[in-house]
């Protein structure tokens, strides 16, 4: 009988401690982020991107690399990375590279676009429909309101409503399906701002457009809080 106990005893301390194991590796695995940071004629978002690091590199469990190319949205080449922030226009976008990013959110990947990620061609109409809309125009630059419209989203959580002096973005339709979490009003009409589509799988934040929005603490707190989102969600599947 008391050989049976500990028999009994052992083999449910090896089931918890290798429930323990499976549990800690869950939580210790790390993320793999890729950052495309590009400038472009009007943009500095190499800078931002460089800022983002920054911000993050902390957080435990996640692994940053940088990009400046393109190409590396192409051919498989985003297959080893879980997050991808696109911080960069997306003017010169490729087949390929159009193909590369929908692959990686077909195979379950974050994909986080900031401010001109919806400034591509409009011959890119599965990349638009991802992102969830195609940049049209922006009034000049001004200080406007941005309304909270979820507060509960792991993304908005803990922020009011805020002013912030940026281009605000108009896109040529309502991103489909979306899980609208902050609009801007231009010419009375409520402009998604900041949104998650395609079952969380998109982000995506209209902000962003220079130096002193990028320094803004809200919208520093929403790029965080985006990338926590994106991880804890990743490691809930995993
Ligand atoms: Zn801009």
């Amino acid at each position: 009988m008391l050989g049976y106990m500990k028999i009994h005893c052992n083999l449910r301390a090896s089931i918890i401690a290798h429930s323990v194991l499976r549990y800690a590796r869950r939580y210790t695995m790390k993320v793999k982020m890729l950052i495309l940071s590009r400038d472009d004629q009007y943009h500095q978002l190499q800078e931002l991107g460089l800022k983002i690091v920054d911000w993050i590199e902390r957080l435990e469990g996640i692994k940053i690399e940088v990009a400046h190319e393109g190409e590396i949205l192409a051919d498989g080449r985003l297959s080893p990375y879980d997050i991808c922030i696109l911080c960069t226009a997306m003017s010169d976008l490729t087949e390929e590279q159009e193909e590369g990013i929908i692959d990686f959110v077909d195979d379950g990947k974050k994909l986080f676009g900031i401010h001109s990620a919806t400034v591509v061609g409009e011959e890119h109409g599965r990349y638009i429909d991802l992102i969830g809309g195609r940049f049209v125009h922006h009034p000049p630059r001004h200080e406007f309101q941005v309304k909270i419209e979820d507060r509960n989203h792991p993304i908005t959580k803990g922020i009011e409503d805020f002013k912030i002096t940026d281009e605000l973005y108009v896109l040529d339709r309502t991103p489909r399906g979306a899980d609208i979490l902050a609009t801007a009003l231009w010419e009375d009409k409520p402009q998604p701002l900041i949104y998650t589509k395609s079952e969380g799988r998109v982000f995506y934040n209209a902000l962003g457009h220079d130096q002193s929005t990028h320094e803004h603490p809200v919208f520093k707190r929403l790029v965080i809080q985006g990338v926590l989102w994106a991880i804890n969600s990743l490691r809930t599947k995993k």
